[in-house]
């Protein structure tokens, strides 16, 4: 089964606009393998300014912007928030949904988390669906029941056959900024059941949807990871913002 092979930054709340440029400059350059996507997905302030420079630099049409978070409502009363609309007009194309983060400390449920899916979908953008157990839970071997709790209500919310339009990011909570990284054979494990959970509402689905990893992902673990049958890249945070390091873990993708 052909499936691209997703490479996204997730810079959080660091960044500023020269790193913005930098890194359009630095992704200039680089050489991605086909089927290879590269998202970078900085703070919304900073949205305009990615795409006004990779259109300066007429940036190769594989690499996207994306946003890191997206409320669940159309527009109105919702101060501080952003929504699909806004982000379609400075060109962002993926959207970065229930990150650990948003749900640990901003309670974003999993039926929060699905509504964000849904409306992201029907503006025509395309989630980085969020999921991960805890160390305790892991430790607990909750892992499946877990991810399975977090998954089920997407399923419910958009049906089985929308998934060809979501990217899954597989992110165990006790990797995220640690130094921590899951295992290949760990994290192809996950994968596989992520994969066939989503399998079991419907095959042909399952084997399209991209499974990104996220967790410590650097220029040193990156390769090992990416070998893997059931990882179609990373989700990248801490090593996102050193533009060289990026480079080398969007150059080692391959799309299959
Ligand atoms: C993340 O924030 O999604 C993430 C994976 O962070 P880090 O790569 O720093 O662990």
């Amino acid at each position: 089964m052909k499936r691209h092979a997703i490479i996204a930054a997730n810079w959080k709340m660091n960044g500023s606009l020269s790193l913005i440029k930098e890194m359009v400059s630095g992704l200039n350059s680089i050489v991605l393998a086909e089927n290879v996507n590269v998202v970078v997905c900085p703070s919304f302030p900073f949205l305009s300014a990615f795409a006004l420079n990779a259109e300066n630099e007429n940036l190769q049409a594989n690499i996207y912007l994306g946003a890191q978070n997206v409320s669940e409502h159309k527009s109105g009363a919702y101060t501080g928030e952003i929504s699909t609309d806004m982000l379609n007009e400075v060109n962002a194309n993926y959207v970065i949904v229930g990150h650990s983060e948003r749900r640990s400390l901003y309670k974003e449920t999993s039926t929060q988390v699905a509504h964000k899916v849904k409306t992201v979908l029907s503006a025509g953008l395309t989630p980085i669906l969020c999921i991960g157990e805890s160390e305790a839970e892991r430790t607990a071997e909750q892992t499946e029941t877990v991810l399975a709790s977090q998954l089920q209500p997407v399923i419910d919310e958009i049906g089985i056959e929308n998934f060809t339009d979501v990217v899954i990011a597989y992110e165990p909570v006790w990797a995220i900024g640690t130094g921590k990284t899951a295992s290949p054979e760990m994290a192809q494990a996950t994968h596989l059941f992520i994969r066939q959970f989503l399998a079991n509402a419907d095959k042909n689905i399952a084997d399209k949807v991209p499974l990104l990893y996220g967790g410590s992902v650097n220029a040193a673990n990156c390769e090992e990871l990416f070998a893997q049958t059931d990882i179609d890249g990373g989700l990248i945070g801490g090593a996102s913002l050193k533009v060289d390091e990026f480079k080398i873990i969007c150059s080692s993708a391959k799309g299959s």
